[in-house]
This record gives C-alpha cells, structure tokens and sequence, in this order.
C-alpha cells in the first residue's frame, strides 16, 4: 500500500495536467504539513575560491513527510507554485531560515550570509518587503545576512514593479543573485537595469566541465560578463576537483556543490562550517 502511495504520488506531481482531484489532495496535503511542521530546510555552503573559506550558504527546503518519508523541492515546489500556496510556504521557508540564523547567532556561532529561494509568484505585490522587514526585526538579523536567489523568468520582463522591488531589497542591504543563470529565454538587457550582486551559473553548463569545450566556453563568458558588470560569480554543482580547477582559473568567484559539500541538516552544518564568534 505503501508502495502504491508513492506510484500515485510521483505520477501527480510530475504530471500537473493531473486530475484535478488528486492535486487537490497533495495541497491538502501541503497545507497540513505546514500546519504539522513538516518542512524543514537543509543548508549547502558556498565557498569562497579567493579567500579559500565559507562566505555563504543555501537554505533548501526538504519536506518530511509522515509516510513518504524525505521529500525533495522538485516533487513539490512545481505544484505549490501553480496552486499559489508557495507563498505561504516560501513565508514559512523565510521563517525558519532566520530562525535558524538566530539560533546559531545566540550560539555565539557566526553564520555567513544565507541565501533563500525565491519564486516569481512571491514577488508579486508589495508583501514580500513587510515579511522580510518583519522576520529580520523579530528574530534580530541584519539585512547583510540575507540573500535572495530569483529566477531569471521573473526579472526578465524589466517591468517597473519588479525593478521597483529589487531595489528596495538591495537598499535595504540584501544581496540579490540571480539563480540558474544561462538556463532562461530572456534577454541579457534586465541585468544593466537592476541592482543585482551575484549572477549562478547553473548546473547544466558545470557538469560538463573541464573537458566540454562548450561549457567551458559558456562558464568563463557568463564569469566575465558578471565581472564587466561589477558582479561576483557562484557555480553550482561543482562535484569534482578538477571543476573546481578550471573554474578557479577562469577566475570563478565562489563555488557551491557536492565536492565541497551536500546540503545537511543544521546539526551537521554548524559542526562542519560555522565558528565561533569571535568575542
Ligand atoms: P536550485 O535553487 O538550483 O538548488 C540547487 C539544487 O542542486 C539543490 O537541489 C541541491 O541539493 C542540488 N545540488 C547542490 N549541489 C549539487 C551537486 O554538486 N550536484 C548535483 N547534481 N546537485 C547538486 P534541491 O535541494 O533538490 O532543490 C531543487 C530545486 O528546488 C532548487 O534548485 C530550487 O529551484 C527549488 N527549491 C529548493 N528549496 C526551495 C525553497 O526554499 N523555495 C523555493 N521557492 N524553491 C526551492
Ligand atoms: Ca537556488
Ligand atoms: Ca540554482
Ligand atoms: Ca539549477
């Protein structure tokens, strides 16, 4: 029965066209783990190839489901997205993000800046500024801690909102980047347009390095257009050492994947990365 739950499961979420009933149900569903608490985030390190040490983290939300066990984001975050119920979750994904940056903080420990995911749907509207001035000012953190990973689908239409949006965040002192970078349809004009920090190169142009020529090319292009442009450079998915290398070379700012570290849990991420503040 068990088995069969997971069957009917993964054939609803991959395919949204689904009846309609059965994605009522996984919502249903969603909403009482939000209730329940079931959602919990995972931290991945980004380190710093210059400095040769941590300068940031991924918060990446893992959902804990009674009897599916550990859900991943891809089996759930499409199906929040159309439902609309991404924007409490992502409020909720807020929530325990600085929440867990304030634990470490009274732990006397000194987490680097994290960053957190953020869907197009929850930068509609003037909501996401109020939650993130209220969970900094609840839980005590400085704006300079946090950071904001947006897709490329919600900046690319350059409209004044969205402009508008980003430039309060960026004056408020959070960082923007600017995820899967390479991977939209968009046009490069948005970037003269908006306070960006970082651009990520996604995974897809990495996983072919060193030896694709292609992805080579593709990955020093988007580092020296990101430095033109007065932006620091993350690669994601870098598994290996010899990725790294080349990205190293090609003067790649900050690396982020399993050669350094898989995500984990807060537990395991303070003991490996996190220092003690110094006192
Ligand atoms: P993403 O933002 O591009 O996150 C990177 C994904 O790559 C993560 O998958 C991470 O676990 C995985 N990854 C990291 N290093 C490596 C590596 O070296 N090799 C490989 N093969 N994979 C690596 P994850 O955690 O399953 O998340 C998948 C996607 O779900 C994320 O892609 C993001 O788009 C979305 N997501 C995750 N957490 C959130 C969230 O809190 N809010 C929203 N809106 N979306 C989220
Ligand atoms: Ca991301
Ligand atoms: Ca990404
Ligand atoms: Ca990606």
């Amino acid at each position: 029965a068990k088995n069969q739950g997971r069957n009917r499961y993964a054939f609803y979420t991959r395919d949204l066209t689904a009846n309609a009933h059965q994605r009522m149900e996984m919502e249903n569903d969603m909403r009482r783990g939000l209730e329940r608490g079931e959602f919990t985030l995972y931290y991945q390190p980004k380190f710093d190839l210059h400095a040769q040490q941590l300068n940031g983290m991924e918060a990446l939300v893992r959902w804990q489901h009674p009897q599916r066990g550990m859900v991943e984001p891809d089996q759930f975050i499409p199906l929040a997205e159309e439902t609309g119920l991404i924007v409490e979750l992502g409020k909720h994904i807020l929530e325990l993000a600085c929440l867990q940056l304030a634990e470490w903080r009274t732990q006397h420990l000194a987490p680097p800046r994290m960053a957190i995911n953020v869907s197009g749907m929850q930068l509609i509207g003037n909501k996401l500024v109020s939650d993130i001035r209220r969970a900094l000012e609840t839980h005590d953190i400085p704006a300079s801690l946090l950071e904001l990973e947006i897709t490329e689908d919600f900046v690319m239409n350059q409209n004044r909102e969205a402009i508008h949006l980003l430039d309060i965040f960026s004056k408020m002192g959070i960082h923007l980047s600017i995820d899967d970078f390479g991977t939209g349809y968009s046009s490069l004009a948005y970037l003269k347009e908006m306070p960006l920090d970082t651009l990520k190169i996604d995974r897809s142009f990495v996983s072919g390095l060193p030896e694709n020529h292609h992805d080579a090319a593709i990955s020093q292009t988007i580092i020296v257009l990101a430095h033109n442009l007065g932006m620091s450079v993350v690669a994601e998915g870098v598994e290996n050492a010899a990725q790294q290398a080349l990205l190293t070379e090609q003067g790649c700012d900050t690396v982020q994947g399993y050669h350094i570290s898989p995500p984990l849990p807060a537990e395991e991420f303070s003991q490996r990365f996190l220092q003690r503040a110094p006192s």
